[in-house]
């Protein structure tokens, strides 16, 4: 049996055991998936006794994914613009890094939803490494502008700079999205509800009814941003679940060369049916 994991900080939380499990009796494939809490500074270590007890394939989730960057002796274009790592593979003894969660996040809204994000301008609130491999795939699927605004500004600027499309993306203070007008799309990519936030703070000029609000959190995470989106008339909202299962659909087929079907697990984790997904 082949031995996979998710890395983070904290990690209990995380889902992505039982959905690679899931995937797993759906196509007939044997592995272990775990989930392990390695502290920054105890990342690598962990990741090397991983790799020593026979680790073929981890996902890295926050605030690791920058580090994971960094480790990788080979990395994809698509891990490459972004800076960041989220889908570690083990190669001739060495981890090669790719980045699933800008496919992901692309995949859920425009195949599983049906949404069309091309010619929206898109607002997106975060820098850190998630934010690092949704903006990629934003413009990719078509976005006509994409402004960026973080807590840390500078991390904002790094990231509209590395994305080098100077014509259509951009950092903004977050105090001076006042005055942006309004977005068709904003994707909150921070991890603020998290830390505790319980409101979301952001003007209410920013939305239209047509506004798409996305959050990247899901679950009790996802209620502040969501709510704020409410509130200020978005009609059409979603939270990263389902990204989530499409981020771990890419990491599988890049590990075991198969694509799984992301609709019943999807499904399961909703709750409409949680047999097809237990807590393995
Ligand atoms: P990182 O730790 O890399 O980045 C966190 C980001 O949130 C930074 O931009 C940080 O700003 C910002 N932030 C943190 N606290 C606050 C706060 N109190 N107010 C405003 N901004 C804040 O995390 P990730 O980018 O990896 O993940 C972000 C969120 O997205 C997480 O909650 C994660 O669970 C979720 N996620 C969901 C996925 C899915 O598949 N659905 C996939 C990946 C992530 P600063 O730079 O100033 O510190």
């Amino acid at each position: 049996m082949s031995h996979y994991a998710v890395f983070g900080h904290p990690v209990s939380h995380s889902l992505s055991p039982r959905i690679h499990a899931a995937f797993g009796r759906q196509t007939g494939i044997e592995l272990n998936y775990t989930a392990v809490d390695a502290a920054p500074e105890a990342f690598m270590q962990a990741l090397d006794a991983f790799a020593a007890g026979g680790g073929r394939g981890a996902n890295v989730t926050l605030p690791l994914k920058e580090a994971a960057f960094a480790l990788c002796s080979a990395t994809s274009e698509r891990a490459q613009r972004a800076g960041a790592v989220n889908t570690l593979t083990r190669n001739d003894g060495q981890w090669h890094g790719d980045n699933t969660d800008g496919i992901g996040l692309v995949r859920d809204l425009t195949g599983r939803l049906r949404l069309d994000l091309r010619g929206r301008r898109a607002l997106l609130l975060g820098a850190g490494g998630s934010a690092r491999g949704v903006a990629p795939a934003l413009l990719d699927a078509g976005v006509s502008e994409l402004i960026i605004a973080n807590r840390t500004p500078e991390r904002a600027d790094a990231l509209a700079d590395a994305l080098g499309e100077p014509e259509r993306a951009h950092s903004r203070y977050w105090e001076d999205l006042v005055n942006e007008g309004d977005f068709a799309l904003i994707v909150n990519a921070t991890s603020a509800s998290r830390s505790g936030a319980t409101e979301f703070s952001l003007p209410f000029q920013l939305s239209t009814p047509r506004t798409l609000a996305v959050d990247l959190n899901y679950g009790e995470a996802a209620i502040a941003f969501l709510a704020w989106a409410r509130t200020a008339g978005c009609r059409d909202m979603v939270d990263g679940l389902g990204m989530l299962v499409e981020q771990a659909a890419a990491a599988f087929e890049i590990w075991h060369g198969v694509r799984p079907d992301t609709a019943p697990v999807y499904a399961a984790l909703r709750g409409k049916d949680a047999s097809l997904v237990t807590a393995d």
